[in-house]
């Protein structure tokens, strides 16, 4: 606990303090910043539209690729069989060998006892209820259910008593095959960059991932560590030399490689994490390639700026334009913290290469801050107020000029057109999708034979085993049915509406946040407020947490009261219960004289 009051004050920089400002900015102050800032001429607007609209029609017209977009169609997420089917396959993603996957199919999709194996730990059904629970709003909205149809069990009975056995192993082996196939590029870095090839001489570029989320403990992250050494030589060596904007890269997730990276251990993280990303950030210089820093829960973004902030002043990186890191649009500090990452760059004499992504925890944030009770959310409410937001954002990258390298992350087509416009007389900047996402959309603007622009691919690379928790982000990103993706599949869905502009939306909207979404204090409203909890990743909110605690802090004694008076006795000591080593104060109990003395 110690170490927990020697912790220095945050550092407050005009800068600085602006995003912490905005953090907890009231919604409807934020929004009506927002649209002021994303603010284009009306003509711009309207030349948006019209390329979106043509995005839009262009790839329905398509309906190409094995992209999820396809995957979407094909095995109809909206239809119980594929609900199902999915739930299966991604239980059998993590069945290590072929003939356990053909006994698990044998045995299990005979006509069986679904219900018994529900809740079994590590059992096909932990996974597939998890499923289950995750989609059932898509389930039961369903009009064609009948009563008692609705849970998964009777879904995958019903659909087997249809097929037969070697159509169901078909079947599954085929979408697991997509599956593992959309989202992850190889298994090894190897795997991957020989798949990247073909894109590459489309016009494609790629930054890899290596799949695994937060390290748990020590060991696990220096795996990650190491993990991470061995793609950046195999990417640096298949980069043979190109230009850094052309080069393949690497981004990483700083959960990855240590398990205590957050802002209440910021000491730590900055004494072990940071030597590793270092290393790591000077591999990635020598190897000529970026070096990108994903944006992970809103919780982290703090530490992370303590230590991007030290990455760039790094003497030893001087000169080298491959740093980069991504900023989440949806967090309401975003555009403040383009502020400060553009006078970084200009403190730090380099240019920096900033993706900008709307952000992948939407629903995490979302719980987490009503959790905790606390004042407000860091993400906006309104899905249309995250896009408006990413405007801003845009426009505020590009006026930074080159001071950084813009790297625009989207799938919406919109966005994409938007962004398209605004960069218009720039050429230093690029588009990224994912992995097995927007590849009929990207298919329109990319490519050597057109006047397209530059997309590098974001591409993960990891075992089947290490798919979930990447897999799960994906469908709860694209399985709302605000998403672009989802709608855009929709035919029935106007492409007008898909396309409409958000700025004109969100200035329009009489109520501002989400009505549905009431602060976290409020969720038990009107039945009581919620508990207030302490944000323990709000710099400020720990350093009142540190004062009021130093406050009381000090040897403490206690013993019986006889009419009024303490009576001394043998005090013994009291230990803090969280860390035996701390002595708290010392205690003396009433023994029979007391007690005497007290009668
Ligand atoms: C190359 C690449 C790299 C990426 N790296 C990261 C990363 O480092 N960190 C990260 O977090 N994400 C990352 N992502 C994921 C990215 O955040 C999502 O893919 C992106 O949000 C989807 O946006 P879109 O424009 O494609 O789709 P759209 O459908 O237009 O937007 C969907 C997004 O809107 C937001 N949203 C949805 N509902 C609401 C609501 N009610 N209120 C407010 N906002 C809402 C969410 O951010 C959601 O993901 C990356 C994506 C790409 C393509």
């Amino acid at each position: 606990m110690d170490w927990f009051f020697r912790e220095p004050p945050p550092i407050e920089t005009p800068l600085r303090a602006a995003v912490r400002d905005w953090h907890r900015l009231d919604e409807t102050e934020a929004d009506i910043r927002i649209v002021a800032a994303a603010e284009l001429p009306a003509e711009a607007h309207d030349r948006i539209g019209i390329t979106a609209r043509q995005l839009v029609a262009a790839v329905r017209r398509k309906r190409i690729g094995g992209g999820l977009d396809a995957f979407l169609h094909e095995y109809a997420l909206s239809s119980q069989e594929g609900v199902a089917l999915m739930c299966l396959a991604e239980a059998l993603l993590r069945i290590p060998d072929a003939e356990t996957v053909d006994k698990l199919i044998r045995d299990k999709i005979a006509p069986a006892d679904w219900e018994g194996h529900l809740g079994h730990s590590g059992s096909l059904f932990v996974n597939a209820s998890t499923w289950a629970l995750m989609l059932t709003g898509r389930l039961l909205r369903r009009d064609r259910i009948e009563p008692g149809e609705g849970d998964l069990s009777a879904v995958l009975r019903r659909f087997i008593a249809r097929s037969s056995e070697p159509v169901w192993r078909q079947a599954v082996t085929a979408a697991m095959r997509i599956l593992a196939g959309q989202f992850i590029m190889g298994r090894t870095i190897d795997e991957a960059l020989v798949r990247a090839r073909e894109a590459e001489r489309q016009g494609y570029r790629h930054s890899f991932d290596m799949l695994g989320e937060a390290a748990r403990t020590m060991p696990d992250a220096v795996r990650y560590r190491e993990a991470y050494e061995g793609a950046i030589g195999a990417i640096g060596k298949a980069a043979g030399g190109q230009r850094i904007e052309e080069a393949p890269g690497i981004s990483v997730k700083l959960s990855a490689l240590h398990p205590r990276y957050e802002m209440a251990q910021r000491e730590r993280a900055m004494h072990e994490l940071l030597p590793s990303l270092l290393g790591l950030a000077r591999q990635a210089r020598d190897a000529g390639i970026g070096f990108t820093i994903d944006a992970e829960e809103a919780d982290r973004l703090e530490v992370s700026l303590d230590l991007v902030e030290v990455l760039a002043l790094a003497p030893e990186l001087a000169g080298w334009d491959g740093l980069g890191l991504a900023v989440q649009a949806y967090q309401k500090r975003a555009l403040p913290l383009l502020d400060w990452l553009a006078d970084l760059a200009l403190r730090a004499r380099r240019r920096l290469m900033v993706r900008l992504v709307k952000g992948a925890y939407w629903d995490t944030e979302i719980k987490r801050a009503q959790e905790r009770g606390l004042d407000t959310y860091p993400v906006f409410t309104r899905k249309v107020a995250t896009d408006v937001s990413y405007l801003a954002c845009a426009k505020r990258m590009f006026a930074a000029g080159p001071l950084f390298y813009p790297q625009f992350a989207t799938h919406n087509a919109h966005t994409l057109a938007a962004i398209l416009e605004m960069g218009e007389d720039r050429t230093d900047w690029e588009y990224q999708r994912l992995h097995g996402m927007g590849e009929a959309l990207y298919a329109e603007i990319v490519g050597r034979d057109k006047p397209g622009r530059p997309c590098r691919v974001y591409a993960p690379v990891g075992s089947h085993e290490d798919l979930l928790a990447y897999l799960v982000r994906r469908l709860l990103e694209n399985g709302a049915n605000t998403s672009f993706v989802n709608r855009l599949v929709d035919e029935r869905e106007p492409i007008d509406e898909i396309v409409a502009d958000p700025v004109a939306r969100l200035e329009h909207l009489p109520h501002k946040p989400h009505p549905g979404i009431p602060l976290p204090r409020d969720i038990f409203q009107p039945v009581r407020g919620n508990s207030q909890g302490i944000d323990l990743a709000d710099p400020r909110g720990l350093s009142e947490l540190r004062s009021a605690l130093a406050a009381v802090r000090r040897p403490w004694t206690a013993g019986p009261i006889v009419g009024g008076i303490e009576l001394a006795g043998t005090a013994a000591p009291v230990f803090d219960p969280a860390d035996r080593r701390r002595e708290l104060g010392k205690v003396s109990n009433a023994g029979p004289d007391a007690v005497a003395h007290a009668l």
